[in-house]
């Protein structure tokens, strides 16, 4: 819980700075994104009439799932302008900004992570990671279709079978 004693705040503010364990962002069953160690924050409060402003940074250090080759890698999700208000009044002694500390950096996550922009990702038809070199399969769209045997027969029917004929023994 990132918490700021309300009690201290003066007419300069008040500035908090620390770790906080990476399970504050929930993450123990996303399959795509996990906590990888401490979320860091440095936060400025200030009273702006009856509201108190929380602004500064906050980071957390993540592992995700790239959605082109399944691999897990490391990352970094940054909040460089966090910025909220908080009625004071409602906050008397302290103020939990854990919520919106959690809300904001798992809004950073991507929705399709990459683990590098040229990530090939993997081969469709047998599953190869491509990063790690080419497989053998013949890329669909490139390899001879199945219908070309058969546009060629169309363009070119070749000679007919004797009248009569059932076909057997052809060549
Ligand atoms: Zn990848
Ligand atoms: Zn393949």
């Amino acid at each position: 819980m990132i918490r700021i004693e309300t009690t201290q705040i003066g007419e300069d503010g008040f500035s908090v700075s620390g770790e906080e364990p990476g399970d504050l962002l929930d993450l123990a069953h996303d399959p795509v994104a996990r906590s990888n160690g401490p979320i860091r924050y440095e936060l400025a409060v200030e009273q702006a009439g009856q509201e108190l402003v929380v602004r500064g940074q906050i980071e957390a250090p993540l592992t995700l799932r790239c959605s082109r080759c399944a691999q897990f890698f490391s990352t970094t999700a940054r909040v460089s302008s966090f910025l909220h208000a908080y009625e004071w009044a409602e906050h008397p002694e302290f103020l939990d900004v854990s919520a919106d500390v959690r809300e904001d950096l798992l809004l950073e996550i991507p929705g399709f992570p990459l683990c590098h922009d040229g990530c090939k990702g993997l081969c469709a038809q047998c599953g190869q990671d491509l990063n790690e070199g080419a497989c053998r399969c013949v890329p669909p769209e490139k390899g001879p279709s199945p219908w070309s045997a058969l546009d060629k027969l169309i363009a070119n029917p070749g000679p007919r079978p004797p009248k009569g004929g059932t076909g057997r023994g052809r060549k």
